[in-house]
This record gives structure tokens, sequence and C-alpha cells, in this order.
């Protein structure tokens, strides 16, 4: 059973969220400029690199460690840090952001954008990208030093790529439905894996990953028992989701529910609940 191109609905909860989100949007903010300098600097930066590089072999394969790396680097930090409040200035505007706001902004039943203005809700401010840019500066003289030149570039283009990936991965997740999102290998896989983490019951615990849901089924934290090529090709099927979580799935779907039992901080979720989630009781 494949489950594309279900009407979006949305709850007054949603509704009302939303309209207050929008209105507060500086009228100075550009969408498109928003992404277009990211995605130039980015590139940019990985052009560059490419420039430098003396004569690379066996060095290219550093890519499969360090994208692997990432993907649970990804995981850990949604998981402890996107929907865990570290009350640290920087850490705690990571948290506000993404459960305070984007989590309410985009629910399982709504989950798409419909306007440039949007980005601002669905793409990462630009210091992330700095921050990147400096922890992959770092990383890639570490691995300059330790092994040589090559592997330091390769380093680097490899975690700057992966983020752009992640962004345009997110963006594949929250723009209208359409060809490409449906019928791409891995793009659909992840836009259903998303559109489910973004149910208001399992939000906090399940589904953390943006690019390839690896990391969530090593970690046990996906929605579905599946192996893993099942997993990664799932597409839109919805069989094999776990059957333990759709009770939660379908309360959570609720505006009665959603007015009552969830604050901005997430689910209110019963002992049962928790344990199904595997959340901290
Ligand atoms: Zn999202
Ligand atoms: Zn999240």
């Amino acid at each position: 059973m494949t489950t594309f191109s279900k009407p979006m609905v949305m709850t007054e909860r949603q509704k009302k969220f939303r309209a207050a989100y929008v209105n507060q949007i500086s009228p100075f903010y550009n969408g498109l400029f928003h992404i277009g300098v990211m995605y130039l600097v980015g590139s940019l930066a990985i052009y560059y690199c490419t420039t430098q590089l003396s004569n690379p072999t066996w060095e290219w394969l550093l890519i499969i460690p360090v994208a692997i790396a990432g993907n649970f680097v990804e995981w850990g930090l949604h998981k402890y840090v996107m929907h865990r409040l570290v009350d640290v200035f920087a850490l705690r505007a990571i948290y506000d952001r993404h459960t305070r706001q984007h989590h309410q902004y985009f629910t399982d039943t709504d989950y798409t954008i419909s306007s440039v203005k949007e980005h601002r809700i669905v793409f990462f401010p630009w210091r992330v990208l700095i921050v990147l840019g400096v922890c992959g500066s770092v990383l890639g003289y570490i691995a300059s030093k330790l092994i040589n030149p090559d592997a330091g570039y390769i380093l680097y283009m490899t975690m700057v790529g992966h983020y752009l990936l992640y962004e345009t991965f997110h963006y594949c997740c929250h723009v209208q439905e359409n060809w490409f999102v449906r019928t791409m290998p891995f793009v659909n896989t992840i836009r259903r894996h998303h559109a489910a983490h973004h149910n208001l019951g399992i939000m906090m615990h399940k589904n953390m990953t943006l690019t390839f849901p690896f990391a969530d089924w090593v970690m046990g934290t996906s929605d579905l028992k599946r192996g893993l090529l099942g997993t990664l090709f799932n597409g839109f099927n919805e069989e094999h989701i776990r059957p333990e979580l759709l009770p939660i799935i379908a309360k959570f779907r609720e505006d009665k529910i959603q007015q009552d039992k969830v604050t901005l901080e997430g689910p209110i979720l019963t002992s049962d609940e928790k344990e199904i989630l595997g959340a901290p009781s």
C-alpha cells in the first residue's frame, strides 16, 4: 500500500500557530535570498576544496565513514539538542526553533508549505552553516596533519555536502507533493519518514534522521519494523509501521487531543505511551 497524495488536513491548533508565526516574520525576510546565500556559500566552499586537491586516490573512500558518522551526528543532534531543552544560549535557541516552532507549524497531517516566505520555518539560519564550516575546518586540519592535505579537503567537502543534502532533503519533506518527491528513491523514503516524525505524539522519540534513515534503523528509533534495505527504500509504504505506534499516531492527529495534550514542549504522554516510545518515565 502506498499512501502518497493524501489531502493535507490542518487542525485548528495548527492553523492558529501558523497564522501567528507567519505574522511575526520580518517584512525584510526574503526566502530565496536566505537559501540562495546558503547554497552559494556551501557550493563555493566545496568548489574551493576541489581546486586544492593534489592527487587523491584512496582518500575518496573517506567519504563513506565521514558520511556515516554525519548520519549519526544528525540523529544525535536532532534527538538530544533539537528535542531536549539544553538550557545553554545557542542550544536553547536550536530547541526553541525546532520543538517550539517547526513542530507546531508542521504536523503529520499537514507538513507542507506554499510560499517562499515559509523557508524561514524550514531552513536553518546561516549561523548553522558557519558553525559547520568552523567544525569542518578544525576536523579537516586534523585530518590533513594526521593523514595528508587531500584527506583534509575531502573530509571538509563531505561535511559541507552532507549539510546541503540535509537541507535539501528536509525541504523535499515540506514542499507540496510533486513528481520528484513521490518517485525519487531516498527522497520519497525520507519524506514519509519525516512526515511521520511530525506526528505530535511520536515526535520526541522516533525518526530522527533527515537524510537516510540509517542511524534510526541502527538505534531502534525508526517507526518501521523492517530490514535495512526495506527501511532505506521504503518510499511511502505504510504497511510496516510498528503496530504498537498506530494508536498513539491516530490519537495525536485529533484536534481536541492536540489542544489538551500537546504543549510547545511536546506531547503529554501516558506512562504506557512513554514505555512504547522508549521515553524516560
Ligand atoms: Zn520538518
Ligand atoms: Zn524534530
